[in-house]
């Protein structure tokens, strides 16, 4: 296996301050070659202009440090409910807006949680996710929407291929629409990821290898098909770091971006307090190939 094809990074920060460039140089840290970020705080809508002067300097070190920037990745704000019509029009301008920040900042892939259906039936949401979807997209800009495929926590959409595909059937301009897949929420919502292949298979029959454009890599704190959505440290969870591994370097998805979203460490057991980042360790585990029993310690130590 060829190493140098890993696209490898993590979630990280957008500051108004230093905004592209504290993000590269966070990622930078931790040994990565690509990144995510929100362009504000995900629960809010407070979003300071985007500065070309910071975006330009972000380049110029991406381009030193052989950073592709048709790898990185923004997450959409989860505030954004496409699925609840009674706040369409606000979800609907808000997302806008992002899809042209993420074009201002030259980003491709805007990861988006397609929505949850609240009070409404499945179907009205998923009517009203589309709707929202062919507002957005636009054709002139080089963005493109990654539905994520999600836990079914709650009154989640997108838990299924099925609601995935029918969402992508009702998108005009197919080419602005990709998935991104999230190996905790893949578990959660049933699927047994230890035969990813498989799986693959059926989403290649279903919808289509090519529509999946970015992964979320994270282990979980509960079994498979069980709604959660809590992500673990790699190999510290139900997952088990070989199966992630597998799903990391398997051939069919490696020009792929994988992120990295899971928690920050506490200073110890007991702790609360979520306050060491782990991506530079789990990184470094996952080029090696190796787990580490002692990883939370060392983290904790350093
Ligand atoms: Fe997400
Ligand atoms: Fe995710
Ligand atoms: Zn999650």
């Amino acid at each position: 296996m060829n190493n140098s094809k890993l696209i490898i990074g993590s979630h990280v920060g957008f500051t108004s301050n230093k905004q592209l460039l504290g993000s590269v140089e966070e990622a930078l840290s931790y040994g990565a070659n690509t990144f995510m970020f929100y362009t504000g705080a995900p629960q809010n809508t407070k979003r300071s202009p985007i500065s070309d002067e910071l975006t330009y300097k972000a380049y110029q070190l991406m381009k030193e440090h052989n950073m592709d920037l048709e790898k990185v990745i923004i997450h959409a704000p989860y505030i954004v409910n496409l699925g609840n019509l009674e706040n369409f029009d606000f979800s609907v301008s808000f997302l806008k807006e992002e899809v042209r920040r993420a074009s201002q900042l030259g980003i491709k892939y805007v990861v988006l949680h397609p929505g949850a259906s609240v009070s409404y039936t499945k179907a009205d949401s998923i009517k009203s996710i589309i709707d929202g979807l062919n507002i957005i997209l636009d054709n002139n800009l080089d963005v493109t929407i990654c539905l994520e495929s999600m836990a079914g926590k709650g009154t989640e959409i997108g838990s299924n291929m099925e609601e995935l595909k029918t969402i992508i059937n009702g998108v005009k301009f197919k080419n602005k629409i990709g998935v991104c897949l999230d190996t905790c929420h893949l578990s959660d919502s049933g699927v047994d990821i230890t035969k990813f292949d498989e799986y693959l298979d059926l989403f290649d029959k279903e919808i289509g290898i090519n529509y999946i454009k970015c992964f979320h890599i994270n282990d979980s704190k509960n079994i498979m098909g069980s709604h959660k959505d809590r992500h673990e440290n790699l190999g510290f969870g139900d997952l088990g770091f070989d199966t992630l591994i597998n799903i990391i370097y398997n051939e069919r998805l490696k020009d792929i971006p994988k992120i990295l979203e899971t928690p920050y460490v506490t200073p110890d057991d007991n702790s609360k307090e979520k306050i060491y980042p782990p991506y530079k360790y789990e990184i470094d585990m996952i080029r090696n190939k190796v787990f580490d029993s002692e990883l939370i310690n060392k983290i904790r130590n350093n």
